[in-house]
């Protein structure tokens, strides 16, 4: 998968990348979330870590939801060092799809990776599924020709 981690914590930003290294993950980190915004498209991330508190002009909230109505439905992730009540309804409410709190537990960042990548290898199965199915119906000549080659193997 290729995910991008807007996080402007350096230590934060080395964790996931040991840990992505792992199940051979690409990380894109960006420290400001102007620059995240403007490589979006090109990035075309899988998945997203998304850093609340963020040292530039805009708050990671603020990224979710330009995002969001940019209309990029790309699972993101809130990861914050907020302890504050109702920080994590918050994140949801600006469209972030889950959240986790820092200091991130390895394991937690494992199964968040397995997650993702089992749901976007399952995205792609369906798209090909849907093209074979797009494909043409058989022609009669063509199944006559099945047919007998069917018969052929069997004896
Ligand atoms: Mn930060």
């Amino acid at each position: 998968m290729r995910i991008v981690y807007v996080e402007d914590n350096l230590a934060n930003v080395h964790l996931v990348k040991r840990v992505a290294r792992m199940g051979k993950h690409e990380v894109i980190n960006y420290i400001d979330g102007m620059d995240a915004l403007n490589n979006f498209a090109t990035d075309k991330p899988d998945l997203v870590l998304m850093d609340i508190q963020l040292a530039g002009e805009l708050t990671g909230i603020e990224v979710v939801q330009k995002l969001r109505n940019d209309g990029f439905t790309t699972p993101i992730i809130a990861v914050t060092a907020y302890a504050m009540v109702g920080d994590k309804e918050r994140c949801i409410e600006a469209g972030c799809t889950g959240y986790m709190s820092k200091p991130i537990p390895v394991t937690d960042l494992v199964n968040l990776f397995h997650e993702y990548e089992k749901l976007e290898q399952e995205t792609e199965k369906e798209a090909t599924e849907e093209k074979v199915q797009e494909q043409p119906a058989k022609t009669e000549a063509s199944e006559a020709a099945e047919t007998a080659t069917k018969a052929e193997t069997s004896e």
